[in-house]
């Protein structure tokens, strides 16, 4: 008899693993908790999966050998509860497909970075001719990517939510960007807790094997020389020069199998952030065996996903970026040290607890107008009130543009990295970064036509 393996949640990753356990002989059901996509549930039915909606019917999932979950949902739902007081293995769809994989992973992780330093890891190897696939959080799931193409190479964006779902997963190398409170409702609470999660990444590598991770970072600094980690460490460094893989001030510096510089303008991103991704993926590619030239070709065509110091368009002379992925403090920390000065700042939205110390400094130096977009401002004008020259706010993304071009004068950067998130007036961060992006690509085309129309006014007439 085959098998019962059951899937808790109908997304991309559910179901592909469901797919995936179709094709590998298990006797397969799918249940999800609420209302699955039409998309979804029409390829379930096309292959004869068996799901519910809306409930669990926890007599239809006691009797499964496997349970793999959906990252989203958390140890303490009850469902959850029920499988593990029936002693039933419960697993992440990552970790069931890389029990059906046989080449190598480049997995990524950290608090903030992993989807750049994904993309920017797999663009390099992709470049250099190498078979390698993308997955985790990343488009499509890598169950689904298994039942057609076997590649040499994954390169896997993996939060610690999927971590937690990890038995047998075990990376060839692994980078750990940054560890900063966040999602700590997931974690009782304890900031060990989310931080025993991210390390879950090295638990199973050996020493053949190779974990990057950024060594400024003051939690991973503690952790990395208090844990027993069996696999090569390879600290990555902005101040540090005396390890292998640092920034002099000027460059990048590798000294791993090979010894080169690249200078930061070689590259498409921007930002100091952007260096430690750039050094962590450079230094996974070295190691997978890229080549410098390779390397260096690649990382002058690379496009970064969208919403990330995205430049938008310059109008006038003053540039417009859309950062609408910065939904805390952190990750603004680093947008307002990728500028020189002469900012207008678009902040605001949905606070979770932020601190606006930790960018006072810069705002102070950088910023000289503060647009609030968000429908509760109090907290940012009360703390920035008396440290910003200029304060305005709208909840309009069209006014919005048009009030940062008032306000701007040439050479200056309309910076949108709101430090919160987007819920109160948008679907999502994509939702404000869009909308943000095609109100400036209109007022860029008004401003070009008004232009046009002056200079053919002024053109005498044949
Ligand atoms: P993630 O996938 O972890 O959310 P992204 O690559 O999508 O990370 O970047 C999200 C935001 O985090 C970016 O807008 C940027 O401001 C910030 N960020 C990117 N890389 C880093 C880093 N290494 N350290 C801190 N913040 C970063």
């Amino acid at each position: 008899m085959k098998e019962k393996l059951v899937i808790l949640g109908a997304g991309e990753s559910g179901t592909g693993a469901a797919l995936l356990a179709k094709a590998k002989g298990y006797d397969v059901f799918v249940s999800d908790a609420q209302i699955i996509k039409e998309n979804f549930k029409q390829e379930l039915m096309d292959n004869q999966i068996p799901f519910e909606e809306g409930q669990h019917t926890v007599d239809l999932i006691k009797n499964a050998k496997l349970v793999v979950k959906s990252p989203g949902i958390p140890d303490k739902a009850p469902i959850v509860k029920e499988i593990k007081a029936n002693r039933i293995e419960i697993i992440d769809e990552l970790e069931f497909a890389f029990r059906y994989y046989t080449g190598k992973v480049i997995a990524i992780t950290g608090t903030n970075g992993k989807t750049t330093t994904t993309l920017l890891t797999y663009h390099i190897l992709k470049e250099a001719g190498y078979s390698v696939g993308l997955a985790g959080n990343v488009g499509k799931s890598m169950a689904r990517q298994l039942l057609t193409q076997q590649v040499d190479w994954y390169v896997v964006e993996i939060s610690s939510f999927q971590l937690d779902g990890t038995q047998s997963f075990q990376p060839e190398i692994a980078i750990l960007l940054n560890i900063t409170p966040d999602h700590l409702d997931r974690y009782e609470y304890e900031m060990k807790n989310y931080i025993d999660s991210k390390f879950r990444i090295t638990r199973n590598m050996q020493s053949s094997q190779t974990f990057i991770y950024y060594a400024d970072d003051a939690i991973l600094a503690k952790e990395v020389s208090s844990r027993a980690i069996a696999s090569q460490i390879i600290p990555v460094s902005l101040t540090q020069q005396n390890f292998p893989v640092h920034y002099d001030g000027s460059e990048m510096v590798f000294g791993l199998h090979a010894a080169f510089k690249i200078k930061q303008t070689d590259t498409t991103l921007k930002g100091p952030h952007n260096l430690i991704n750039t050094m962590a993926a450079i230094s996974a590619a070295t190691i997978a065996g890229v080549k410098e030239e390779d390397i260096r070709k690649a990382l002058s065509s690379f496009v970064n996903a969208p919403h990330r110091l995205e430049r938008v368009a310059t109008i006038n002379g003053v540039e417009f970026v859309n950062d609408s992925k910065a939904t805390n403090v952190d990750s603004v920390v680093y947008a307002l040290g990728s500028y020189a000065g002469n900012l207008i700042w678009v902040a605001g939205g949905i606070d979770k607890g932020n601190d606006y110390s930790l960018i006072e400094k810069d705002v102070k130096a950088k910023v000289h107008t503060l647009i609030c977009l968000g429908k509760d401002n109090s907290k940012l004008k009360n703390f920035f009130g008396d440290k910003v020259k200029n304060i305005l706010e709208t909840q309009d993304v069209k006014e919005l543009v048009r009030m940062a071009f008032q306000a701007s004068k040439v050479g200056d950067v309309v910076l949108l990295s709101p430090a919160c998130a987007s819920f109160d007036l948008f679907k999502n961060y994509e939702d404000r970064g869009t909308q943000f992006r095609n109100a400036v690509l209109e007022l860029k085309r008004e401003v070009e036509h008004k232009k046009d129309l002056e200079l053919s006014t002024k053109t005498p007439q044949a």
